[in-house]
């Protein structure tokens, strides 16, 4: 794919959005990019950009303009240009299908390693630590504005962990030395955007820590939290990001798995890797994705169905290791 400003050149009505339950990376892509065509609608001859997420975290509404997207998607338009952020298949669009689907052209723009080119144009580059990452070398640089480079900044670091996840290349640090040098507080964007947690959060937290268990010799640590959890809280899915990354930091552990009710028995699954096993092979055999070392998929049954299909996996690739033995 060429430079957005190339690429996008006379699209007429564009419209942008991202996966579902969004992220950093997927609010701070879609929010950059979001910026970055209105910005320069004239030039580029757009008539119109909106862009669509399901809600998100409260610590994203320190980025302006995230304040426009759109959560609510009544709006009977159909585009011109569509833009997928984030997102590895087309089903974890949700409801944004609907403008995917009436575009006269659909451009895809990630860096899932899972992501099954489902667009008509489709820039996915599996080695970048964040599609903010991939979104900085599209734009001219001389465009991006501090706005702009606040937005991709927080994707960068909610992707890589704040620079600590195996994703980070160099490519990531010069891309990020970069947006520093837009003026950027980066300091205050990482304390507000990630580190932050309201008091619920917290509680919430520490509950599953406490209850979380050490299944396979040790080297798998499992939390869950139930819809009964979440509500007796007044918790939201927003409300539980973080937890997976304290959970992966348990020493000893080679897979970290958090698990949250969506439904009844159904149920959002995130793995970390800390070493060699393939969470992505896992997730996309349970109809998800994702990356080498993070990935996630939804799975139906009970909490205890839930783990013991998964460590099924876990449990033959440790094998194959040599981790587990017998
Ligand atoms: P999460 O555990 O939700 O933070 O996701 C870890 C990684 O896996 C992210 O890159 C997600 O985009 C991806 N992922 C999570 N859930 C799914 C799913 N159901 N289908 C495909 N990819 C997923
Ligand atoms: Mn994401
Ligand atoms: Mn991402």
């Amino acid at each position: 794919m060429e430079k957005i400003n190339a690429e996008f050149i006379g699209a007429g009505k564009v419209a942008i959005a991202g996966h579902i339950r969004p992220d950093g990376d997927c609010v701070g892509s879609c929010t950059a990019l979001y910026l970055y065509l209105k910005q320069n609608m004239q030039s580029l001859g757009l008539e119109k950009v909106d862009a669509y997420l399901e809600n998100f975290g409260v610590e994203f509404n320190i980025l302006t303009g995230s304040e426009e997207i759109k959560h609510s998607y009544d709006t009977e338009e159909s585009y011109d240009l569509f833009i997928s952020l984030d997102c590895g298949s087309i089903d974890r669009l949700g409801n944004a299908i609907k403008y995917f689907d009436t575009a006269k052209k659909r451009i895809n723009i990630d860096h899932h390693i899972s992501n099954n080119n489902f667009a008509d144009v489709n820039h996915v580059v599996p080695e970048a630590s964040s599609t903010c990452e991939v979104l900085f070398s599209l734009m001219e640089e001389e465009l991006v504005t501090k706005e702009i480079a606040e937005a991709l900044y927080v994707g960068i670091i909610h992707d890589t962990g704040v620079f600590k996840h195996s994703n980070t290349s160099e490519r990531t640090m010069v891309t990020a030395g970069r947006l520093i040098s837009k003026g950027i507080d980066f300091s205050s964007l990482i304390d507000e955007s990630f580190y932050a947690k309201t008091y619920l959060q917290n509680q919430v937290l520490g509950r599953c820590l406490m209850e979380s268990i050490l299944v396979l010799e040790g080297k798998v640590v499992f939390a869950a939290v139930s819809k009964k959890m979440l509500d007796f809280y007044g918790a939201t899915h927003a409300d539980l990001d973080g937890i997976i990354d304290q959970l992966r930091v348990t020493k000893g552990t080679e897979v970290a798995i958090f698990i949250y009710e969506t439904d009844f028995h159904e149920y959002k699954v995130s793995m970390r890797a800390n070493g060699e096993v393939n969470v992505s092979k896992i997730a996309c055999y349970f109809g998800g994705g994702g990356h080498i070392r993070a990935a996630g998929c939804t799975m139906r049954g009970s909490a205890h169905d839930v783990v013991n299909n998964l460590t099924l996996h876990i449990e033959a690739q440790l094998r194959d290791l040599g981790i587990l033995k017998g």
